[in-house]
């Protein structure tokens, strides 16, 4: 199924002249069901060549700190030694991936890429594809229905695009077949900027934003993320459909952050749903729900929106609806700094204020609470897109992603439908604490978070 997921970016043809197959490595930082590495062992293996991975490794990274850096590169160096296993030489080197890659592209016969859906993400695909003299294929392998093939425009809601992508879903998964490289590129002489292998010492020497510190509860990496699947699958898929929705004693898989940045694939966490027998089919189909339904939909939703990281970007009617609130009374307003502190009324808020500053992460449920909330105690619904945007990206592993910016608009009513009017919502969807308190335990939840 590699046809379907398979873009040839410029036409530039083949370089003779070329030494090996570079695969870029950017938003599929893995080995394992990675079809743009598998792609570049097949094309160098024709060519007869060996294949290179490369990586640019962007110090000012846009909104990215000290906790994501140490998340990537401790996931980077155990991908090296993969790669190193399989006799492919990686080569970190410093700058905006464009650039870095640009460079290193000077010797290639062919450059293959994976597909990143936010804007800079394309822009760098570009600018390779435009600067390149040889061949550029892109390979989109963090998706599960290819997103042209699911839907050809932005989608009005889950309802609308369930269908498009569950009619081709069973199609895409299936097991991704990683060849075997005939060359080594181990002792090609390439050379790279930081020795991932000691990712500790790299974190150190680089110059990134130490303004959010690191987090313990995501251990990094391929393998991290397949034991928590793991875990996840044998134990808590079954009943998944039911008590995901429980923030103090959540049945989540806790993916979010490894598919962010790509360290594992969500065609193989579809599959080890699949075959999980010991979870019923309404347990297993709540779980691809929202794995690729709504995770897609969040793609497709970026990929379709040009102004997706901007409050212009919201539907006519919730902003016509929050419009006419605009100035409404507002009972409590807080500035950016009393939310990053976690100094409300409201412990429920407060606790998942300190979950997210604390731990990187936080359930879906409170998320959808946390960011109601900020629209309710912003002065206006313009501060409150940026304050959310500005503090999801900031705190959160799985940050800056597509998710990030869906998650988002969806608060303020993207993906959504008008309810009934109300002051300062307008007729965007309002939650409130007495509907936590309805759905789970909130004082184990606020003590649970005051404790970390
Ligand atoms: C305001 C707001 C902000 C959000 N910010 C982010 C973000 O920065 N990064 C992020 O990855 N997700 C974000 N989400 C979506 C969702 O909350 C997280 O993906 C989910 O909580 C991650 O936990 P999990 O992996 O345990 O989820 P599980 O319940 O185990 O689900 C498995 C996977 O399905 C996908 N998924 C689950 N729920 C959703 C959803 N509502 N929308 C889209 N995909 C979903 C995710 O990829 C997730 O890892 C946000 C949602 C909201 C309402």
């Amino acid at each position: 199924m590699i046809s379907g997921r398979l873009q040839h970016l410029n036409d530039n043809p083949v370089c003779p002249c070329g030494k090996f197959v570079l695969y870029w490595m950017q938003q599929a930082q893995r080995v394992e069901f990675n079809h743009a590495l598998a792609y570049a062992i097949e094309r160098a293996n024709e060519l007869n060549q060996c294949v290179v991975v490369g990586f640019g490794l962007m110090e000012d990274y846009p909104e990215a700190s000290e906790r994501h850096f140490a998340f990537m590169l401790e996931g980077l160096a155990e991908t090296s030694a993969a790669l190193a296993e399989k006799r492919i030489k990686f080569v970190v080197k410093k700058g905006a991936p464009d650039a870095a890659m640009s460079g290193l592209a000077r010797h290639a016969s062919l450059v293959v890429c994976d597909r990143g859906y936010l804007r800079h993400q394309r822009e760098w695909r570009e600018e390779v594809a435009r600067t390149v003299a040889c061949q550029v294929t892109q390979i989109e392998t963090d998706v599960v229905v290819p997103i042209e093939i699911a839907s050809n425009k932005a989608e009005y809601a889950a309802r609308t695009i369930r269908k498009k992508i569950n009619t081709r879903r069973d199609e895409y998964i299936h097991t991704c077949a990683m060849p075997r490289p005939k060359k080594s590129s181990l002792l090609l002489d390439v050379k790279e900027d930081v020795d991932i292998r000691d990712w500790r010492l790299v974190l150190e020497q680089l110059s990134i934003n130490r303004s959010v510190e690191r987090v313990t509860r995501f251990p990094a990496g391929p393998r991290a993320a397949h034991q928590r699947l793991k875990t996840f699958v044998d134990k808590h898929l079954k009943g998944y459909a039911d008590a995901r929705n429980d923030p103090a004693n959540p049945e989540c898989s806790e993916m979010s952050p490894y598919l962010h940045f790509g360290q594992i694939s969500p065609l193989e966490i579809a599959l080890a749903c699949q075959q999980a027998r010991q979870a019923s089919e309404a347990d297993r189909e709540a779980y691809l729900e929202e794995l690729i339904v709504r995770r897609e939909l969040a793609i497709n939703f970026v990929y379709y929106t040009p102004n997706y990281d901007s409050y212009e970007c919201i539907p006519d009617w919730a902003k016509n609806t929050l419009g006419a609130h605009r100035n409404d009374a507002r009972a409590n307003v807080y500035t950016f700094k009393k939310l990053e502190k976690a100094q409300t009324h409201d412990p429920a808020w407060n606790a998942a204020m300190l979950e997210m500053l604390k731990t990187g992460y936080m359930h879906n449920y409170m998320r959808m609470y946390w960011g109601k909330k900020i629209i309710e105690w912003s002065a206006t619904p313009q501060i409150a897109f940026e304050t959310t945007i500005a503090l999801n990206n900031k705190y959160f592993i799985d940050g800056r992603d597509p998710n990030s910016y869906c998650g988002v608009a969806w608060l303020f009513g993207v993906h959504d439908r008008a309810w009934q009017e109300r002051p300062v919502f307008g007729k965007i969807r309002y939650m409130n604490a007495a509907g936590l308190q309805r759905k789970f335990d909130v004082a184990r939840y606020i003590a649970w978070a005051d404790a970390l």
